[in-house]
């Protein structure tokens, strides 16, 4: 068995036979954004399962993307049922939409990633008041151990894309 990651005083595991999440956080862990492409129609998806979500062919290859993208929508944790994330609150989880497959292979599907918005250190959470969908973001990486990190999002200062919507205080 591997030897499991501490993560805000959680213990993370990534069971050996899980080869999805194992590889995924592997390329992380070299800071790569790596997602799983598919050897038939050739789209990305994410999570990395094994067959393809749009065509349900069994081939894949890893294929990096650039990590840049728009916040797709987001919700707020102003709770945390996790006791590790008790003093982040109030934090924002994002959608991202990564550019490499804008609105396929619909606009309704496409390749999107959920994770929390933190500074650029990659550690901190961002204030939750500066997220609003169609803020740009990039990926960052988190650290935890030497075979896994976590992809996270950072917002930049590029222009925002399409309409600019966050909730009302
Ligand atoms: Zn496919």
């Amino acid at each position: 068995m591997p030897q499991p990651v501490s993560y805000r005083g959680m213990s993370l595991i990534v069971p050996d036979n899980d080869s999805e999440w194992k590889e995924y956080y592997a390329h992380a862990r070299q800071h790569r954004l790596m997602l799983r492409a598919c050897n038939a129609c050739g789209l990305m998806r994410y999570p990395a399962m094994h067959a393809c979500p749009w065509c349900m062919d069994l081939g894949w290859t890893w294929k990096e993307v650039s990590g840049r993208g728009t916040i797709y929508s987001y919700e707020t944790v102003v709770h945390a049922i996790q006791p590790g994330f008790k003093d982040a609150t109030p934090y924002a989880v994002v959608l991202v939409e990564l550019d490499e497959q804008r609105a396929k292979p619909t606009a309704d599907e496409a390749l999107r990633i959920i994770a929390n918005l933190v500074k650029p250190d990659g550690l901190t959470f961002e204030d939750a008041k500066e997220v609003a969908i169609g803020r740009r973001v990039r990926v960052v990486f988190q650290d935890v151990g030497e075979s896994m990190a976590l992809p996270q999002f950072t917002l930049t200062d590029e222009p925002p894309q399409g309409r600019v919507w966050r909730l009302p205080e």
